[in-house]
């Protein structure tokens, strides 16, 4: 007996462990090679054009064409003896992939005979992509539907395969931003002029804040041939049928385990040419759930981090096939164990060095934390429907709030030290506004375990892994994000919101000092009504909780549980407000904005609903039938057999066909009912609308498909049926 499962399981059995990217050398001696960053501008950039860099990364300003021809030469010299034959606009969409287009570096020679190679400045500075087919959310009619990708010189060029590839912002003809990176790198302009006002009245030498972020990249890896021979898995990247394995994370046994032979040499590649890119990483173990896994770069400069992490996407994709393996990194792509994050740590460094999150060696006695903390606590209460709406997706919908994953609801977690601290200001009079005393608030001492064992100093702040935002001793962690995300979409709102709470801060603080308050007082006035706020997003205890979920809406704070609902909320009064106050979009970008969300949302969920209904009518129903033939050859043949009290010797035979009887009829109508449900909502004009409709009437009916071709594969002959089991899917030797 063979089918694509069988066949699949063959080939599954051959693969093994191997590395193909191995480099012997000390990893600091090939570190960054692949990427042309300062110490490599200062070898092939004359002074002034390397200088003309510098300036542009750190105070944004412009690079004249003449220097950028030298820029590109050097950087042309550089790739063309890296091996690279091509250069690309490397930029980020709205979708949640990057968008390259390779031209060859090779011109020809005047005269017509031979071709040299050659960059030249415009070219880096600016190209115009044929690719009026990008989601613009109506910002480009087909008639202007010219686009601009424009070079972002704080992100440096790479070389991945033979390919020079140049971060870039993707604009329209009239400059209106059509992708990620253009409002990311708004609202980083946006924190860093609102922070460094306020650092500038402790420390008159801080000229910069930057947001740093530190990303974890959770992924899951499947088997290339077990993943082929899933239908599912290969267009939606989450399997839509499969009945859970008898054993997955229940033993709690994979987090952390020994990491397989296969992961490890895939990992290792990746490792190589991660370093080879100037990728700082730091972590490597395996996840929850089977066949789960994570990585962790050391964190670093938001926009870098950011574009470091889609380079890395790309990356493992591209080795992960040399290993005969998948990576998934959709948000649920296995029902029942634990679905995929990409965990958002976040905080913000002057140029003189300092954390602003990180608190002193007691929290109270640093004014300046307190400042910065109580600004992000209240811009996440005013906004925490906006913040969390930039995470909602059709995928990342089936991971959140799954008592696995962050709840769909935002709340902050703050630990136990600084619950005290809080609490404490938020008692604070007018009279006594900086009469905080240290004594109050007990840092925790240090653990003692036994002898041997050196004393543990417990960090500041507890964890709490069922907050979607978690204050984790310097830095908050966004939990919520989801592991295909392009994280940019979800930061661009966190800095803006941040920075719009900053400059409130600083416009209240003056005001007090105004009225003749110390600045000390001044400060902690503001500070103490902010933390009384944002009270209500303050939530230390069980996030996966009912009890929860009931004190959420008893404070107002709503969930994003409905996807298109969710959306809205970027075309809110209060939020394009927001927007255009910080500058970081007009109205009309954020209406296209929501114009995608909804696009893709429908398109996605029209393909699950397409690929789900194939998989019910030509795989699960036929092989049902197969096998419910045999039963019914066998109940004939035993009828032969025994002829009087038949009835009986068949009674489970007669009961299992009839119960596959049922099954098949149910699944039947269920995919009969979804294709009306999808005809009526596809007649509907209006996208979002339509993204309501499918919502509404579609999804239902895939959970329920879903529940009967399980029922069914617990029942049908194993030697039948045709899609690798989870139990397969989720196994390594
Ligand atoms: P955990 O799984 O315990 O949350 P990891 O070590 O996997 O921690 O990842 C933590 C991430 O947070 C890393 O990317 C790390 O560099 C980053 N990080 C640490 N400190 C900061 C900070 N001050 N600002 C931003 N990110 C940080
Ligand atoms: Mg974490």
């Amino acid at each position: 007996m063979s089918n694509a499962r069988t066949r699949a399981l063959a080939e599954f059995a051959t693969h093994s462990a191997k590395r193909f990217y191995e480099d012997s050398r000390p990893v600091s001696e090939y570190f960054g090679m692949n990427v042309f960053d300062l110490p490599k501008m200062q070898l092939y950039l004359s002074t002034e054009a390397y200088k003309a860099v510098v300036n542009a990364v750190n105070n944004g300003e412009k690079i004249e064409r003449d220097i950028a021809d030298q820029i590109a030469a050097g950087m042309k010299n550089w790739a063309v003896k890296m091996g690279a034959t091509h250069y690309t606009h490397w930029f980020q969409p709205l979708t949640d992939a990057t968008a390259e287009k390779h031209e060859s570096f090779a011109d020809p020679m005047e005269g017509g005979v031979g071709v040299f190679e050659n960059f030249k400045g415009s070219t880096l500075i600016q190209q115009e992509p044929d690719a009026s087919s990008f989601p613009n959310g109506g910002l480009r009619n087909t008639f202007e539907a010219r686009g601009y990708t424009a070079w972002d010189p704080s992100s440096p060029a790479f070389i991945i395969g033979q390919t020079l590839c140049i971060p870039t912002v993707f604009v329209a003809y009239t400059g209106e931003a059509l992708d990620q990176k253009t409002p990311h790198l708004k609202s980083i302009a946006a924190v860093d002029k609102a922070a460094t006002a306020i650092c500038k009245m402790f420390d008159k030498n801080v000229n910069k804040v930057r947001p740093q972020l530190g990303i974890e990249q959770e992924y899951f890896l499947v088997d290339e041939a077990l993943y082929s021979a899933r239908p599912d898995l290969v267009i939606c990247g989450r399997t839509l049928v499969g009945h859970n394995a008898a054993k997955d994370q229940q033993l709690e046994d994979h987090y952390f385990g020994a990491i397989p032979s296969r992961v490890m040499a895939f990992m290792q590649d990746f490792e190589t040419e991660a370093y080879k890119l100037g990728v700082r990483l730091k972590t490597r173990h395996n996840e929850v759930a089977p066949n789960q896994f994570e990585f962790a770069p050391v964190y670093g400069e938001a926009n870098i981090s950011s574009d470091q992490n889609l380079m890395m996407m790309i990356i493992m994709k591209n080795i992960a096939v040399k290993h005969k393996l998948k990576v998934i990194f959709h948000e649920k792509p296995f029902d029942g164990v634990n679905g995929s994050g990409k965990h958002c740590n976040w905080s913000m460094v002057t140029d003189t060095g300092v954390n602003l999150l990180k608190p002193g060696r007691t929290p109270r006695t640093n004014l300046q934390f307190l400042c910065f903390f109580s600004a992000v606590m209240r811009g996440v209460y005013e906004h925490n429907y906006l913040l969390m709406s930039t995470v909602a997706s059709l995928n990342n919908m089936y991971r959140l709030g799954g008592s696995e994953a962050p709840p769909a609801v935002m709340s902050i977690f703050i630990g136990e030290t600084l619950t005290k601290l809080v609490e404490s200001i938020e008692q604070l009079t007018d009279k006594n506004l900086t009469s905080v005393t240290d004594k109050e608030v007990k840092v925790r001492s240090k653990l003692h375990i036994v002898n041997q064992i050196p004393e543990i100093l417990p960090d500041n702040t507890d964890r709490n892994r069922t907050s979607p935002f978690a204050f984790t001793g310097n830095r908050f962690e966004f939990r919520a994000v989801g592991s295909s995300a392009n994280v940019a979409s979800s930061i661009f709102v966190l800095n803006t919101i941040v920075a719009e709470q900053l400059i409130r801060f600083k416009s209240l603080v003056d005001k007090n000092t105004d009225s003749g308050l110390s600045m000390d007082k001044a400060m902690m006035k503001v500070i103490r009504q902010f933390l009384l706020e944002s009270k209500k997003i303050r939530f230390e205890g069980n996030g996966y909780s009912e009890e929860w979920r009931k004190e959420a809406a008893k404070r107002g704070l709503k969930d994003v549980k409905n996807v298109p609902l969710a959306f809205k909320e970027f075309i809110d009064k209060k939020n394009v407000k927001l927007f255009e106050d910080m500058d970081i979009m007009t109205c009309r970008e954020a209406m296209a904005r929501y114009e995608v969300l909804n696009e893709i949302y429908v398109k996605k969920l029209q393909i699950e609903a397409r690929v789900l209904g194939d998989l019910a009518t030509n795989h699960v129903i036929p092989t049902a039938i197969t096998f419910q033939n045999s039963l019914i050859t066998n109940v004939k043949g035993l009828k032969d057999l025994y002829p009087k009290d038949y009835a009986e010797t068949c009674a489970m035979q007669l009961r299992l066909i009839s119960k596959i009887s049922g099954y098949i009829n149910n699944l039947h109508e269920d995919v009969h009912n979804l294709i009306e449900a999808r005809k009526v909502a596809n007649k509907i004009e209006d996208v979002p609308q339509k993204a309501k409709n499918y919502y509404d009437t579609v999804l239902p009916y895939m959970a329920s498909i879903r529940r009967y071709a399980d029922k069914l594969e617990m029942v049908i002959d194993d030697e039948l049926w045709p899609l690798p089991k989870y139990r397969e899917l989720q196994s390594f030797r």
